[in-house]
């Protein structure tokens, strides 16, 4: 059974997985973008060409963080910017958003995706009902499976629309699919099918 991993730092081999930002070993799927807390070094002329190549699989992570990172008017300028580029070069978007909800509510409604839009990280169990009602892909990863707001809830959220990820943690991906699993009271072998099919829509052909 494969496992899929929809946002990683670091890569097993042969792992399926989305690797952020690979820069020594473009060859691998991944995906690419200016992360908030970077907004301010914003060059745009340097995306554009890594978007073009073929192992490029989404742009991320883009967004909002109003913990950390520049202003919130210089982070959305540059989460804005890279939305066009991911439309034109009809890429998925990997999304960052840490505490700075209304503000990318307004953006989601200004750009409504025109590609796959993910929530990774998602961790933020008052804001499900506001995801719910807008065409958003969840990210569930291993800080998910250890809030127990965030855990009671994971059942309750439509599997068409989950993937699952490690970010930057050192627990494998095998692991999160055992929580995801646990949490939804499902067998393992549906949940994967399901994620399965969620990832392959999105990240797809593999
Ligand atoms: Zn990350």
């Amino acid at each position: 059974m494969p496992y899929y991993n929809s946002h990683t730092h670091a890569t097993q081999l042969g792992e399926k997985a989305i690797v952020q930002a690979p820069m020594q070993n473009l060859q691998i799927p991944h995906s690419i973008g200016v992360h908030p807390w970077e907004a301010d070094q914003w060059k745009d002329t340097l995306l554009p060409s890594l978007l073009l190549h073929p192992e490029c699989r989404a742009v991320g992570e883009i967004g909002l963080d109003a913990l950390k990172g520049p202003s919130l008017a210089i982070q959305k300028q540059v989460f804005e910017a890279q939305i066009l580029m991911a439309n034109a070069h009809r890429k998925p978007i990997i999304l960052h958003v840490v505490r700075a909800w209304s503000d990318f509510y307004q953006i989601y409604a200004k750009h409504t995706p025109q590609t796959p839009w993910i929530l990774h990280g998602f961790n933020a169990p008052k804001q499900i009902k506001e995801v719910l009602k807008r065409s958003l892909y969840i990210g569930l990863g291993p800080s998910a499976f250890e809030n127990p707001n965030m855990l009671s809830q994971v059942s309750n959220l439509p599997k068409d629309r989950i993937l699952l990820e490690t970010d930057d943690s050192p627990m494998p991906i095998s692991e999160v699919y055992l929580r995801y699993a646990e949490a939804c009271g499902s067998p393992l072998e549906d949940v994967a099918l399901k994620i399965e099919k969620n990832f392959l829509a999105i990240f797809g052909p593999w």
